[in-house]
């Protein structure tokens, strides 16, 4: 049932959600309208309605309002509404479906497209005269809106409406970035991400430096070319990743964070791999596509959120189709996120710490539980809980990683917490048990050790506790 509202960003939330979904289009999607319609959307459109009766009706008779005017929602007897981006038709009708998560609520042909009375089963006796003699005499099954009184028939022409029900249907097994491309947007925001490196906020380091021209202060170390270390099926990601044919993984070197006890010390903070061009790095997608992994995973993406979309649009181009998937270290910016909006199916932040002292100790890191909440926040309302194909693999959603380490460093109990009571308890969240002592672990104390069973088994605890039941648990506790 459809309990989201979504007018960002333009974002209202209120206290009372709509049982049912329920339109009002505004004067300029009358397209749009027909469509829901024959999905079965309870949709009122009228050519000539004003912006105030459009709000009042929306009002009296609870429907969520369809518009492309930014003004409509901001009038404050609005309580429900979404803004449209797209300008096609079709590409509106799946904008809607997926951003209110309307699949299952399809129900095609219930409804007249003209009218938006309902649609019932009529005696074919009783609509002799209604239809052309010989739609009456080849066909058997007929149907009547109630309201006008217009008579339905599977004809020719519903071969065009099927292939818009499909489509709808289908809209849940797409990767966004497919909407955003045909719309000409994913190559905008390309562009716009490109600007962002010449003042650098792409991350929440906001070293603010021309990366264009100079790696000199970037954190980062990494100026207009990416540097992949390596990429490959991957077969240790969580099985709604790797499914049977691997995880895409693409490991980007550098990284924003400098954690003491990093196991890829030798790729984040040394910087070995090869630079490469957008379209060398949009080659390595889709090259991972055609050995045939479910999705493309960015390991250690925060640094080259623009270079990833701009080759993310040449691979559009070229047939790349997987779900892209942000696997992150959690030190993102909302600047970062919100160009990726639409473009990320599957989030896959770490929150490392729940103590933003311990981060600074141990990552170098300054305010990382602020702006590591703030992320996950962002994440979750672009792409909600993690849903799951019929065979376990992830489509889209977040996926939330936690490394407990020892002497509860990690802050795990205050981590979960602010999942469970902040973002929700259907989050899948990976509690992982593998810490060992890496890099410069042995001068850190108590980083100098692996955690116990005793601390792993608090640690599900809490979990448990929290009401969090979707733990990822396919390794078994310390020794
Ligand atoms: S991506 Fe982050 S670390 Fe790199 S230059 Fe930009 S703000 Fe700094």
């Amino acid at each position: 049932m459809f309990e989201r509202y979504d007018i960002s960003p333009v974002t209202r939330l209120r206290p009372t959600p709509l049982r049912n979904t329920r339109f009002i289009a505004d004067v300029h999607l009358g397209s749009l309208a027909r469509s829901l319609r024959l999905l079965g959307f309870d949709t009122t459109w009228e050519r000539d309605l004003a912006d105030e009766a459009i709000i009042e009706i929306a009002g009296d008779e609870r429907r969520i309002i369809l518009t492309r005017d930014k003004g409509i929602l901001k009038n404050g007897r609005v309580t429900h509404g979404y803004w449209l981006r797209s300008t096609d038709p079709m590409q509106q009708l799946e904008e809607v479906v997926r951003a209110l998560d309307l699949t299952g609520g399809i129900e095609p042909y219930t409804r007249c497209m003209e009218c938006n009375g309902e649609l019932e089963s009529a005696k074919r006796s009783k609509v002799v005269r209604a239809v052309p003699l010989q739609v009456f005499l080849v066909y058997r099954d007929f149907k009547r809106c109630k309201h006008c009184k217009r008579v339905y028939w599977r004809g020719s022409h519903l071969k065009r409406l099927d292939r818009i029900v499909e489509r709808a249907r289908s809209v849940g097994e797409r990767p966004g970035y497919l909407d955003l491309a045909e719309s000409g947007e994913l190559a905008q925001r390309a562009a716009d991400a490109w600007r962002h490196l010449e003042d650098c906020d792409l991350c929440a380091r906001y070293c603010r430096i021309n990366r264009l021209e100079t790696i000199k202060g970037a954190v980062c170390r990494t100026g207009e070319r990416a540097i992949v270390h390596s990429q490959g099926p991957h077969h240790g990601e969580e099985r709604p990743l790797r499914g049977w044919k691997g995880s895409g993984t693409i490991f980007f070197s550098w990284c924003n964070l400098r954690c003491v006890h990093c196991q890829n010390w030798d790729i984040s903070q040394k910087g070995l791999g090869r630079e490469l061009d957008v379209e060398q790095l949009a080659e390595l997608m889709l090259d991972l596509q055609v050995q045939g992994c479910h999705n493309i995973n960015f390991v250690s993406p925060s640094h080259v959120v623009a270079q990833i979309i701009a080759a993310v649009e040449v691979a559009v181009r070229k047939g790349l189709r997987l779900p892209l998937v942000y696997n992150t270290g959690g030190y993102d910016s909302l600047e970062a996120l919100r160009l990726l909006d639409g473009i990320i199916d599957i989030y896959m932040p770490d929150m490392q710490y729940g103590d933003a002292e311990k981060a600074h100790r141990f990552s170098h890191v300054r305010n990382y539980v602020k702006f590591n909440r703030e992320a996950v926040r962002e994440m979750h309302r672009q792409v909600g809980d993690l849903a799951l194909d019929e065979n376990g693999i992830a489509l889209r959603g977040l996926l939330v990683r936690h490394l407990v380490l020892p002497e509860n460093i990690s802050g795990t109990d205050r981590v979960l917490e602010f999942i469970a009571r902040e973002i929700s308890s259907g989050t899948y969240v990976n509690l992982m048990d593998q810490y060992r002592p890496c890099y410069r672990a042995d001068e850190n104390p108590p980083l100098d050790r692996p955690i116990t069973s005793r601390e792993f088994s608090q640690a599900i605890a809490w979990a448990d506790n929290l009401g969090l039941r979707r733990l990822d648990r396919r390794l078994s506790p310390a020794p």
